[in-house]
């Protein structure tokens, strides 16, 4: 108990799985929380002043799935190990915490989804309100840093990369920072001598080869992050090779709004069909990864983006991209390996994978080699040679190792001499053993006598109960069962004291030999990243050739003057689920053509036109052909959204602030370069003050010269006039109220509103609709008489005016300055009458 608790103390936040034999046990409140939420049986052990101590505990064999649900939950647990054998030990086991298992910092790919990569982030605040950002993918060593001018610009980044464990300086206000239920707060900051020192380790004099100098606030962040994964992981991080900053004039911006509404990596309501569900046919893990990273990073027109292009169209000629994807089908995932190897935690099972792996290298290269060499740009590749290593490991290796090293038996007897006589020893024993059996049945005169063995009671000599002669007076009775009795004798434990030295022994050799394996292959892990991470991004570009193919997309083409011109295009995922129904339409954006404000009926296909443009311009920036007959595509430097109301309810923010807040951020930020997407802002507030924004935001968006597309229901906002924008529609037929889409986008305003017909579809009652019918009526026969407004479009504002309530009329004829006191007050008394009874 004494251990327990000191360890207990090292790690406070954690649950202590404390390792006793083939358990973990869990003692007093962390007992009680894991029953809680493993729904295990909570038992006690004994007391403590007095109290029985609650305990909890998990078997060994079947520990990881029950971390993996913990993990999951977000629960820190740090593991105690056993680290002196219990049978050579007097006293207590000597025990150490080996692993903290966070969220963010897994190796283990038992708790971890293929797919899915888990970031650590780690944050460090600057004096003038900057802040610097650090992130960590500890599966893959990749480092990235970042800056950011002003707190909300990371938090938006923060949103959309959705680190699992975000680590906060104290005593910075953050308030304003997304997942504070990921937040680990470190206490105290780092220094800059030790920044420096841990930046030292690590890169060295190669720090100044990552061109990241001036950016002291995220190498700061970068400093505590390595710092804070090496405390959980108990060693320090050699898979983790450079520091990699994101320019963010690479990339083109989107922000976590966009990302979240376009449904580009998660669907509605987040199990829906997102656009990485569509995407996603990598053959390798490591592909799938990558296309995570490059769907949060998509780049802006340059070489970078250029290429992948070019080389996406090589694999779709002629379906190269076919013996691409079959050389890479089934490989394992080497990159989580090398992690594992690179930490010194890789089992056999994991050396064997990347066996397999390096066994497979030369043919991968050569598919690779051969669809390089039709590249322009096309180099001889550099590339590290493994064919020692990979013999090392054939040598090494039996052919399908354990999982785990416990037992031993995953190294070839004739791969080390020392191995080999210890288990010859050891199998000739059986031999010895059998001899023995023998010698004992003929002096014993016992003839169903067997030496046996069991894992519990080692070897024994077996006589059956029905026996009931005299046993040799040297027979010490081990155990007695119901149908047999068990001895030892001196010649017997002769022999098993043998066969355990030489099976420990042999243990103890089998293990020294894998660490120095390990070691040995943890010297390639750089250069064979290095290979990983090209084959992942031919996964990756071989999948995009396979899904321009399979959906009959097009290459987009890049063009310097400022236009977005796309003809037949379509959503991919709306596509997706609706097939040859899917009506596909044209856009036409250029430098005197700039904002498109689209009417229609709802249900007509507004959204669904405007997402499509945005995710076509999207997946053309992330490398990926497009659903289109043909993209041409000037320069973009950001996508916005500003699509459909979500309350946020637990920010404390309605839907209508939500929607403010979204379109300053956009007013804000776009330029001549952006696409904006807007629709129907200014909906959830009274009509005149939402028309009077959408107005005011339009106008804002035609000064900044941005590329929008502006769905609306007030057609009063086709009235505006500007060399700029031009007005289209999603057309519809209605007759006697029966409403057909065409979901063809037309050009000028729609001219009809349709919204009777889609209540009456959408199955309003007949009651309801009647009445909407006479209100309707009224409402338009009311429209002329009150139009006071010099604008063009208040002739439809009044639509939705009520008439001037009375007691206003009345107020706009009283003239203050002519008032006594008197009549001031009969005209209160009259006003608040007219309140009650406007009649
Ligand atoms: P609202 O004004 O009510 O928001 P909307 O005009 O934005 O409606 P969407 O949500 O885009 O309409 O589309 C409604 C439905 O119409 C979609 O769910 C889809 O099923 C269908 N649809 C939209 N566009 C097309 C199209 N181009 N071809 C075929 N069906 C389409």
């Amino acid at each position: 108990m004494r251990q327990y608790l000191a360890l207990k103390a090292e790690n406070p936040d954690a649950l202590l799985f404390f390792r006793m034999g083939d358990f973990y046990e869990l003692f007093y409140d962390d007992a009680k929380r894991v029953s809680e939420l493993l729904g295990i049986a909570l038992t006690t052990r004994g007391q403590s002043a007095g109290e029985a101590i609650p305990m909890a505990g998990v078997p060994i064999r079947s520990a990881e799935s029950y971390l993996a649900r913990l993990v999951r939950a977000g629960v820190t647990v740090a593991i105690a190990e056993q680290m002196s054998d219990p049978g050579l030990t007097k006293g207590p086991v000597e025990r150490s915490i080996t692993r903290v298992l966070t969220p963010g910092t897994l190796i283990d790919s038992s708790l971890l989804e293929p797919e899915q990569e888990s970031l650590l982030a780690a944050l460090h605040a600057g004096s003038n309100g900057a802040w610097g950002l650090a992130l960590l993918s500890v599966t893959s060593g990749e480092l990235r840093v970042q800056d950011f001018a002003d707190l909300p610009s990371l938090a938006d980044r923060l949103r959309q990369l959705q680190p699992a464990e975000i680590l906060v300086p104290a005593a910075v206000e953050a308030a304003a920072l997304p997942f504070r239920e990921r937040w680990r707060v470190l206490e105290g900051t780092t220094s800059s001598a030790a920044t420096t020192r841990i930046l030292q380790r690590y890169f060295g004099n190669r720090l100044e080869s990552f061109g990241v100098e001036g950016h002291p606030l995220s190498l700061h962040a970068a400093a505590a992050v390595l710092n804070y994964a090496e405390s959980r992981l108990k060693v320090s991080l050699a898979q983790v090779q450079r520091i990699l900053p994101e320019r963010p004039l690479d990339a083109l911006g989107i922000d976590a709004n966009a990302l979240r509404s376009l449904e580009i990596l998660r669907g509605r309501d987040n199990d829906g069909p997102s656009l990485w569900h569509l995407l996603q046919h990598c053959q390798t893990p490591m592909g799938a990864r990558l296309l995570r990273r490059w769907l949060l990073r998509p780049l802006r027109q340059g070489e970078a983006l250029f290429a992948r292009q070019r080389r996406v169209a090589v694999l779709v000629e002629g379906a190269r991209y076919r013996a691409l994807q079959s050389t890479l089908q089934g490989l394992a995932d080497v990159e989580r390996v090398l992690t594992r190897v690179a930490l010194q935690s890789a089992s056999p099972r994991d050396l064997a994978h990347l066996r397999h792996f390096l066994q497979r290298l030369p043919e991968i290269c050569k598919t690779i080699d051969l669809v390089e060499s039709l590249l322009p740009e096309h180099e001889a590749p550099r590339r590290a040679d493994f064919t020692s290593l990979r013999s090392l490991l054939e040598r090494a290796l039996v052919e399908e190792p354990p999982l785990n090293q416990r037992d031993g038996g995953y190294l070839q007897d004739d791969f080390d001499a020392e191995l080999a006589a210890l288990r010859h020893a050891e199998q000739h024993v059986g031999a010895e053993l059998a001899a023995l059996e023998e010698q004992e049945r003929e002096r014993s005169g016992i003839p169903q006598l067997r030496v046996q063995f069991n894992r519990i009671h080692g070897y024994f000599i077996e006589i059956p109960a029905s026996y009931d002669g005299p046993i040799p007076a040297d027979y010490q009775r081990r155990q007695s069962t119901k149908t047999a009795s068990r001895f030892s004798n001196l010649a017997l434990k002769e022999i098993e004291d043998r066969v355990l030295s030489a099976e420990s022994r042999a243990l103890a050799r089998e293990k020294t030999l894998f660490r120095e394996l390990l070691q040995e292959t943890a010297t390639q892990v750089e250069a064979l990243q290095g290979v990983l991470a090209e084959i992942s991004e031919w996964d990756l570009l071989a999948n995009f050739a396979e899904r321009a193919h399979s959906l009959r997309w097009t290459a987009p083409e890049f063009v310097r003057d400022s236009c977005l011109e796309i003809r037949a295009g379509r959503h991919p995922l709306v596509e997706a689920e609706l097939g040859s129904a899917f009506v596909p339409n044209d856009l036409e954006l250029h430098a005197d053509r700039r904002m498109l404000l689209i009417t229609g009926p709802n249900m007509g296909g507004k959204s669904t036109f405007m997402r499509q443009v945005a995710l076509i311009v999207f997946l053309a920036h992330v490398g990926s052909w497009v659903p289109a007959q043909l993209a041409r595509l000037g320069p973009v430097d950001q996508i916005f959204t500003r699509i459909g109301a979500a309350d946020d309810l637990a920010g404390g923010r309605s839907t209508f602030m939500v929607e403010m807040q979204e379109t300053a951020q956009i007013l804000h930020l776009a330029t001549a370069q952006s696409l904006v997407i807007l629709d129907e802002i200014g909906r959830g507030t009274a009509t005149y003050d939402g028309l009077a924004i959408a107005w005011a935001s339009a106008e804002e968006l035609l000064r900044l010269q941005s590329f929008t597309l502006f769905a609306t229901h007030y057609f009063e906002l086709t009235e505006m006039q500007h060399p700029q924008l031009a007005n289209v529609h999603l057309d519809a037929i209605a007759q006697a109220e029966q409403v057909t889409f065409l979901h063809q986008l037309e050009e000028g305003p729609a001219t009809q509103s349709f919204g009777l017909a889609v209540a009456r579809l959408a199955g309003l009652p007949e009651t309801v609709l009647r009445n909407a019918r006479e209100r309707l009526t009224i409402l338009e026969g009311m429209a002329p008489a009150q139009t006071t407004r010099p604008m063009a479009a208040s002739q439809q504002l009044s639509l939705f005016a009520e008439p001037p309530h009375p007691a206003l009329r009345a107020l706009a004829e009283i003239d203050p300055d002519e008032c006594t006191p008197r009549a001031a007050l009969d005209a209160l008394y009259r006003l608040r009458q007219l309140l009650d009874d406007p009649s």
